[in-house]
């Protein structure tokens, strides 16, 4: 699919080392991704029955992610295959400190308009979670929940500063960004609901959710990351499996940043952190909880 793509460096190359001759590349290897789905994954090894809505071409690499998810236990039947579309195709370089840099296009990832969801998928279900897409699919999705009382949650990702997202801030009961992302829209915090938690990933240093009542920090699990990729979407993916079981922040985050340390010292996006290491690791940090 290489030849169909723009190339887009989506997060800077130049975090990553340079080698000092040639690059050494230790191992390659393909696997399905795209943050909704890893969330998905993540969330059904939780206990937490998933389905996704999405996109993908009619091509192996739309078979793989099928045949992945399929597998993992996730219902597909939302999953749209687009005719005589490519599959988004992400390239994922992971340094020895485990940081990464994604490089890709979009494909036909974010093919789904806003009448192209049975509206009766997103009202049959406990909560709706988004991520990165059409703003206009994004706040058609949110309003459909709302309406039907399902909860919302939002991972804007790296595009939150150059789409207008605002209508889907507005109705989210939970927003999730990184640091980095949180620097760059710095006004997201207008666009919130009075009702929403923001939820600020800060890698290493853990998390924080700020709501209109307070903020609360947790510093997050010492690791040694092998590879961050992903990690982001299984502490979403921890916090909101505490969350819907009706958990206060301080444990949601807790939770949250135990997927996320056990997802950063494992090689791959997708990560699948069992009920058994999360509680041994908030086991561990009992004490230092903060
Ligand atoms: P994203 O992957 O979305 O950019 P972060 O890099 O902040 O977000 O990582 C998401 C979460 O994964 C963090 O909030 C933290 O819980 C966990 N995490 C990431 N990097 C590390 C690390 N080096 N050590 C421990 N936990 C980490």
């Amino acid at each position: 699919t290489a030849g169909h793509v723009n190339w887009d460096v989506t997060l800077a190359l130049d975090r990553l080392p340079r080698p000092d001759g040639e690059a050494r590349i230790r191992a390659q290897y393909q696997a399905g991704g795209g943050s909704a789905a890893n969330v998905a994954v993540a969330l059904t090894g939780l206990d937490v029955s998933t389905g996704v809505l999405g996109s993908v071409g009619d091509d192996e690499n739309g078979l793989l992610v099928r045949r992945e998810l399929d597998a993992a236990a996730v219902d597909i039947d939302g999953l749209v295959t687009v005719p005589d579309a490519a599959t988004s195709v992400k390239y994922l370089l992971t340094a020895e400190d485990g940081e990464v840099a994604v490089l890709g296009n979009d494909g036909v990832n974010e093919a789904i308009g806003p009448d192209d969801v049975n509206p009766d998928r997103v009202r049959r279900a406990d909560h709706l979670h988004l991520t990165s897409q059409r703003p206009e699919t994004a706040a058609r999705l949110a309003e459909i929940a709302a309406e039907a009382g399902v909860t919302v949650s939002f991972d804007p990702g790296r595009r939150a500063p150059d789409r207008d997202f605002s209508r889907t801030f507005e109705i989210a009961d939970l927003v999730f960004c990184n640091d980095r992302e949180a620097a760059a829209v710095g006004g997201i915090e207008d666009s919130l609901g009075d009702h929403c938690t923001l939820v600020v990933k800060r890698g290493g240093d853990g998390a924080a959710a700020v709501s209109a009542e307070a903020t609360r920090r947790h510093p997050g699990f010492g690791v040694d990351p092998v590879d961050t990729s992903g990690a982001g979407d299984a502490f979403a993916a921890g916090f909101l499996a505490a969350w819907l079981d009706d958990a206060d922040a301080k444990r949601a985050l807790a939770v949250g940043n135990a997927c996320g340390a056990l997802a950063a010292e494992r090689t791959g996006a997708r990560t699948s952190p069992s009920w058994g290491e999360i509680e041994t690791l908030l086991a561990g940090r009992r004490d230092a909880d903060g």
